[in-house]
């Protein structure tokens, strides 16, 4: 084969330019990556190569470019069509960023997951901590939810958690609340910079804007409509707290707001702040 036709036979856009920008070697394949162009840039006068570098073409298409200059200012390029390569790239960083979202939604709500929860509140512990600012927890938990499963049938105990989902996101009204699924029927809302008095307001709102919502729940002794009970928790984080102590205070404070007779929300006291995984909750009462 001669040499000319071993260049033509690439799969490679190939092309050299004098000095002057005359063309004086080119390929069939450097014609159908439509020609490649003599560089106009200056050079600074000695033999080097580029690093190879990617260029967009017409159509979508993708090639990587090589590119080497003589002292005398020769310049010779080569193109490889990389396009399949790059789709295929694109592709997968698309499915792992989807992936990652994934792995921080909960699927049946839409909402943040327990382990995206968990990643939010060590980040804003550490804010708070830092800033020394307050951080506040709410605990949501739906009352007498197996009474509805029970009644209603599972698929709408799954639309009514969806249900509270959305209107526990219409109470997170700050730039930094954050609202998350914790459990089965249990919520969270981390409120950054929340101090107490703005906490009770926004667990407030969650209980009434539940009951404009009104959602049948025939099963309930608390009431015809699905109601929340909510434990509230507030502090400025120092050394002698951790985040643990955060959730078991807002835990305890949902459970006692279970025991004076759900649809409320009470706030973690002193007592609160003092219990750990191991210490048993308040027995919820009858109602
Ligand atoms: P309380 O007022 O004391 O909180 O009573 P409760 O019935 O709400 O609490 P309990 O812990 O006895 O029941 C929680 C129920 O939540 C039981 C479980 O079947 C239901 N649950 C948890 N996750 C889901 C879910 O994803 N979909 C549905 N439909 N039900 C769920
Ligand atoms: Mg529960
Ligand atoms: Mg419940």
């Amino acid at each position: 084969m001669h040499a000319l036709e071993c260049l033509e036979a690439l799969d490679v856009g190939l092309a050299v330019w004098d000095a002057q920008g005359q063309r004086l070697v080119w390929n069939p394949t450097n014609d159908r990556l439509q020609g490649l162009e003599a560089p106009a840039d200056a050079w600074p006068g000695h033999s080097m190569a580029l690093a190879p570098h990617l260029q967009g073409m017409a159509g979508n298409r993708w090639a990587l470019v090589y590119e080497a200059r003589s002292a005398a200012g020769c310049t010779a390029m080569a193109r490889v069509d990389v396009t399949d390569l790059v789709r295929r790239t694109q592709d997968l960083e698309d499915r792992v960023h989807q992936l990652a979202r994934d792995s921080a939604t909960d699927a049946l709500t839409g909402l943040a997951n327990r382990r995206h929860f968990d990643a939010v509140l060590s980040v804003e512990w550490n804010r708070a901590a830092r800033t020394q600012s307050p951080l506040s927890l709410l605990m949501v938990d739906i009352d007498h939810f197996k009474k509805f499963n029970d009644y209603y049938g599972h698929l709408k105990g799954d639309r009514c958690l969806q249900r509270v989902a959305a209107t526990l996101l219409g109470c997170a009204r700050r730039a930094g609340d954050f609202v998350a699924r914790f459990g089965g029927e249990e919520f969270v809302l981390l409120l950054p910079g929340v101090g107490p008095e703005e906490a009770c307001e926004t667990a407030q709102q969650c209980i009434e804007h539940m009951r404009e919502v009104s959602l049948p729940h025939a099963a309930s002794p608390v009431g015809p409509f699905v109601t929340l009970s909510i434990g509230v928790a507030s502090l400025a984080p120092d050394s002698s707290s951790t985040a643990t102590s955060l959730i078991n205070a807002a835990d305890a404070a949902m459970y006692r707001a279970k025991s004076g007779g759900r649809a409320r929300y009470e706030v973690a006291g002193l007592c609160d702040w003092e219990i750990d995984d191991e210490t048993p909750r308040t027995q919820p009462g009858a109602l």
